[in-house]
């Protein structure tokens, strides 16, 4: 118990001192218990606690009271600018409206029955296994809350979480919470001629095989990837799987743009991999998978000892999710589940209405000299803006980091707000974000045509 007590101590420390923190604290171990017990010395008694400690608001928080504030075309945070399908919605209003008497009031704490049943018919067949919904399936408050769920269920003080940069940018917060260490590995460009493809950003092998160790608990990947497009393709994920084999490490796949992959690229789930299923938990997103982000939805789902973890996490954090929100998604996938082969299929349908929309902002984000990364996946795209850089003058922003810079500048001086991929990568490495933005492309045609037309004018203006 002692032990354990001062190994906490010890990695709070190592948490503190591993932080770029805007409060640098850098307090030897038996300094810092005198800190925690007394409350005295430069910290305050309401000061965040120790693991929160450096702690600032995230992207999201800033970029959407920018967009609210100046507003700009927005391209920034990742969400349709449309409707949903409409049986979704409509599922939404029958389920609120139901003459169930309960169908408002709460619902099974891991996941309302007819939604985890139709998650485990859905994935049973996915990953050709049957998938107990009850054991295997867990219902959560959006994709974050099956990341906090997994991290806080598996992370312990101490353990090494490898990430890949650039990462959903949470998952660095989420480890350093747990008392995890993070260990990052970047995506690199390989040197290409012509348009880059997401599928040229590789990660180097025998770095990766480097970060792996008796410490290593956890590795946390996502494919279709935000914010690059990247998917994965059964080589690398067969590196990745047979390096958590060699160090017993559990593997946690962010697959929430699973349904949205452009041909010829194809989404593979690495619990489908020779004996992966016993090491992976795998995390979905309503809010991805309907179009309806708002409605924070999500799951993870993976074989039951591995699960209980998270179960144990989200019984006494959120405990239950909405119900006619979970009533309305579980027909949903009643509805896709029939028609799951047909073209109509919304998890088919999706792919096409978005490669349309890629190709044409890849096209417009060339024209102007912002070379764009063609994604495989998902609906982001970020395009290297360097070469119009010395043509700017930034100088009215005060960001530390460049792309932060342009961002906000674009936002506020030319009227498109992008997001700066810098977030997405840990400090030391964050200049190989510096370079780029990310836009979203899941949005009106009417409105990626007035993106163009704002570039264009801007270009011109240079
Ligand atoms: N993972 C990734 C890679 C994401 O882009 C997002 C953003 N939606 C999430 C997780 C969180 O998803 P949700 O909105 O369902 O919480
Ligand atoms: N996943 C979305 C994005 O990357 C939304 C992020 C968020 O709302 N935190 O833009």
């Amino acid at each position: 118990m002692l032990n354990r007590l001062i190994l906490r101590f010890r990695c709070c420390h190592q948490l503190v001192r591993n932080r770029s923190t805007p409060h640098p604290v850098s307090l030897s171990s038996n300094r810092l218990i005198r800190t925690m017990s007394t409350q005295s010395d430069s910290r305050n008694k309401f000061d965040l606690p120790l693991r929160y400690q450096g702690s600032s608001k995230s992207v999201w928080v800033e970029y959407i009271q920018l967009a609210a504030q100046y507003k700009p075309l927005n391209l920034g945070q990742g969400f349709p600018d449309y409707h949903p399908p409409k049986y979704i919605t409509d599922g939404l209003a029958a389920a609120a409206n139901s003459a169930d008497p309960l169908a408002n009031q709460y619902t099974r704490g891991f996941g309302h029955s007819r939604l985890v049943q139709a998650l485990s018919k859905l994935y049973s067949g996915l990953v050709g296994r049957t998938i107990d919904p009850m054991t295997e399936v867990l219902v959560t408050a959006g994709a974050y809350e099956a990341l906090f769920a997994t991290i806080q269920g598996h992370v312990d003080v101490g353990d090494e979480v490898i990430i890949i940069e650039p990462f959903f940018d949470c998952y660095e917060p989420m480890v350093k919470a747990a008392g995890g260490v993070p260990r990052f590995i970047p995506l690199k460009p390989k040197p290409t001629k012509g348009i880059v493809s997401s599928a040229d950003w590789v990660l180097d092998n025998a770095e990766l095989e480097s970060l792996f160790n008796e410490k290593t608990k956890m590795i946390i990947i996502n494919t279709p990837h935000n914010p690059l497009g990247k998917v994965m393709s059964r080589e690398e994920l067969e590196v990745v799987a047979q390096l958590c084999h060699k160090w017993n490490v559990l593997c946690v796949s962010d697959e929430v743009y699973e349904h949205m992959v452009f041909k010829p690229y194809e989404h593979i789930r690495i619990c489908t991999l020779p004996g992966m299923w016993e090491r992976t938990i795998t995390i979905g997103s309503a809010g991805k998978t309907f179009s309806q982000t708002g409605w924070k939805i999500g799951w993870a789902y993976g074989n039951a000892p591995l699960l209980h973890n998270l179960q144990m996490v989200h019984q006494n954090c959120v405990y239950t999710c909405s119900t006619p929100i979970q009533e309305a998604i579980a027909v949903g996938f009643e509805k896709e589940l029939q028609r799951l082969s047909s073209p109509e299929c919304y998890f088919n349908s999706i792919s096409g209405e978005l490669q349309s929309k890629r190709d044409y902002m890849a096209q417009f984000l060339a024209e102007v000299g912002m070379n764009p990364t063609l994604p495989q996946g998902g609906y982001f795209m970020v395009a290297d803006w360097s070469s119009l850089a010395p043509k700017l003058d930034l100088s009215s922003e005060s960001d530390t980091r460049k792309d932060y810079r342009f961002t906000k500048w674009m936002t506020k001086k030319v009227g498109l707000q992008g997001i700066p991929p810098s977030a997405f990568y840990s400090e030391p490495n964050k200049y190989l974000g510096e370079n780029f933005v990310r836009y979203c492309f899941f949005k009106k045609d009417e409105n990626l045509q007035a993106a163009a037309k704002i570039l264009h004018d801007w270009k011109k203006s240079l």
